[in-house]
């Protein structure tokens, strides 16, 4: 085992990092964010991701989903742009003609043999800050030939517990857990975000320990809104850590300040998104 350097984040560590609004900004300013995911039954997975990114202050959300993410999102998400697969269920060719600053891909996307060919075409020819989340994360998992194309020291990935032992293997203890995570973000030059309570953010050799959230987002699709938050950072012009650390703790935060008023039992991940305004005043 390597010596660690650990540090945790609360409040005083996000403080210097968060970038306060100009007046004379415009929404170019906060740039413009790409989510690629969703699948047939899986189009909620965009959406949520899409408001976490809105959320944290991203000035512009396209999302590139299957052609049957088409109408539930333009009805029910007004703010969200969208291109769409000539798949109707599925992701079969990312193809976009909109410049944007970072991408999420992953959220929802399923993991059929066309998508992970069009996945990797994408990881081929792709240059922009990359969040991989979900079945990305499987993906990559199954097929570990595609984790030299990910952009080096531009990728994040967020692993909740299952997702990370498809990646790394399996543990025999927290300390074997993060000495494999470790090796893992210094061989393929990416930061983990290990979810759960008390999420840890991998980066080479060093951990960050966040200090908020609760059970109460042990629930369908609060990861996809986290997804999301790190992404309309990285699209604002954070760096990579310092996009995935503050995004870590305002998730956290805000749910924590709902919680208050909610409970565990009730919270679910629409009133993560809502948090999020709550999360952002707490820090003044
Ligand atoms: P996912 O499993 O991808 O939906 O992600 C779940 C999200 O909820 C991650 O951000 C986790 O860190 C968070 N989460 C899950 N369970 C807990 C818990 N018991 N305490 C705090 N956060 C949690
Ligand atoms: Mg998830």
């Amino acid at each position: 085992t390597t010596p660690t350097e650990v540090d945790l984040i609360g409040k005083n560590e996000v403080l210097p990092i968060y970038k306060p609004r100009e007046k004379f900004s415009h929404k170019g300013t906060f740039g413009h964010g790409l989510i690629i995911g969703g699948s047939y039954g899986k189009i909620g997975a965009v959406n949520l991701a899409g408001r976490g990114a809105l959320g944290v202050g991203a000035g512009k959300v396209t999302a590139f989903t299957p052609k049957c993410g088409y109408i539930p999102l333009q009805s029910a998400f007004p703010e969200l742009m969208l291109i769409t697969d000539k798949d109707e269920e599925k992701l079969t060719k990312i193809e976009f003609d909109v410049d944007v600053n970072a991408i999420a891909f992953g959220v929802g996307a399923g993991t059929d043999q066309k998508t992970v060919s069009a996945f990797e075409a994408f990881l081929k020819s792709n240059t922009k800050p990359l969040v991989i989340d979900a079945d990305g994360l499987n993906i990559l998992a199954e097929h570990n030939n595609l984790l030299e194309f990910l952009p080096k020291r531009q990728t994040v990935l967020t692993p909740h517990p299952k997702e990370l032992e498809r990646l790394i293997g399996t543990w025999k203890d927290d300390f074997d857990k993060l000495d494999k995570a470790k090796a893992f973000s210094k061989k393929h030059q990416c930061i983990i975000v290990i979810k759960g309570a008390n999420t840890i953010t991998v980066a080479e050799d060093k951990l960050y320990v966040n200090v908020t959230g609760n059970p109460g987002l042990a629930t369908a699709g609060t990861g996809d809104v986290l997804t999301g938050m790190i992404l309309g950072l990285l699209t604002q012009g954070y760096d990579l850590l310092s996009a995935t650390i503050f995004a870590v703790y305002l998730h956290g935060k805000a749910a924590d300040l709902l919680v208050e008023e909610l409970g565990y039992q009730s919270f679910i991940a629409t009133h993560v998104v809502e948090g999020i305004p709550l999360a952002y005043l707490d820090l003044f």
